[in-house]
């Protein structure tokens, strides 16, 4: 039978917690009364993480085990999973029995109210100092930036509609940026507070390091999204500015050198005019570049830079029912 809720979790060497991990999923799952499937996506473990992994998947027909070939990250390993699930519904969750599964009813009924995407708030969270301070800075700063308003992005505990998923593409750290990137496709999105609990076995892979890459993909996240279909916007409005004012400084300075006479060869303004008309060029001319680029991402793989939600009536449209009868 089809399942109809995936639960995606991607573990990197957490062999002392992936027996716990199946046992306290299973327990939540099978209560649901739904279809359901357990993708473990291991992302290139070298602890024995596999080795139990496999065993359970023998005893345990709900399981299935995603083997990536090497280490990836665990957004690319979130992919793997989103690529690999089946259901209607797809749970994501950390490997590491930090997030409680005994939560996932909870995203999966405030799903039903009609939500696209429900994300874990981990309210009382479980984690040094360290983590908690740049995360709340993070927090609001992409609240901020993408202007969808919520409380705690990086928690991995979240329900989303799997034609949600199947749309997005994650790079670098941008898991977390799901629920802003799937709004701005116009996609509803609700947070629901949820237990949260310390680390009690196995050690963390992110140190501070991590909060530098979230930023540099807060600004990809954010160019993408606002200038993604149209990039010569904001190339072409920086170039113009800058050529512009390059171009009167210019002129201003050849009008004396003509006209009054005036030495210009040692003026610093020369060099900042000439800088400024050449980065305005170059602004301009990258503008174009990516606008072709754009053209031919959306085109090449037929994505079009729109989101329907349904057509009506929901047979096929006329045109398409005439190309069809040929
Ligand atoms: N993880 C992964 N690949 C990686 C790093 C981490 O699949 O390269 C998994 C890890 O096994 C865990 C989850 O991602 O299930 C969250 O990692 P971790 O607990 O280390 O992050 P923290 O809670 O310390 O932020
Ligand atoms: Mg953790």
């Amino acid at each position: 039978m089809r399942p109809e809720v995936s639960v995606v979790v991607p573990v990197y060497n957490e062999a002392d917690n992936v027996d716990d991990l199946h046992r306290q999923l299973t327990a939540v799952l099978s209560g649901l009364g739904r279809p359901y499937e357990i993708l473990i996506v291991d992302d290139g473990s070298s602890d024995g993480t596999l080795d139990r992994l496999l065993a359970l998947e023998v005893r345990d027909p709900a399981l299935r085990v995603l083997r990536l070939r090497r280490n990836f990250g665990q957004t690319a390993a979130f992919s793997a999973g989103f690529d690999h699930a089946r259901g209607d519904v797809v749970v994501t969750s950390d490997g590491d029995l930090q997030n409680d599964p005994a939560d996932i009813p909870l995203l999966l009924a405030k799903l039903d109210e009609g939500f696209d995407i429900v994300c874990g708030w981990r309210k009382h969270r479980k984690d040094p100092w360290s983590k908690k301070i740049p995360s709340f800075f993070a927090n609001r700063l992409i609240s901020w930036a993408t202007g969808v308003q919520l409380n705690d992005y990086g928690c991995s505990l979240k329900a989303i509609r799997s034609d949600v998923v199947r749309n997005l593409r994650l790079y670098g750290e941008m898991h977390r940026f799901i629920p802003a990137v799937a709004s701005w496709m116009g996609v509803s999105v609700a947070e629901v507070p949820v237990n949260h609990r310390p680390r009690t076995r196995g050690t963390s892979k992110y140190g501070i390091g991590r909060t530098v890459r979230v930023l540099l993909d807060l600004f990809t996240v954010k160019f993408l999204g606002v200038y993604g279909t149209r990039p010569s916007h904001l190339f072409g409005l920086m170039g113009l500015a800058s050529g512009t004012t390059g171009f009167a400084i210019l002129s201003y300075l050849a009008y004396i050198r003509l006209f009054a006479d005036a030495a210009i060869g040692g003026r610093p303004l020369l060099l900042l005019g000439a800088l400024l008309f050449l980065t305005g060029v170059i602004l301009v001319s990258v503008g174009l570049v990516a606008e072709l680029l754009v053209r031919t991402y959306h085109e090449s793989q037929g994505k079009p830079t729109y989101f329907v939600r349904e057509m009506r009536p929901t047979e096929a449209a006329p045109r398409e029912a005439a190309l069809t009868r040929h």
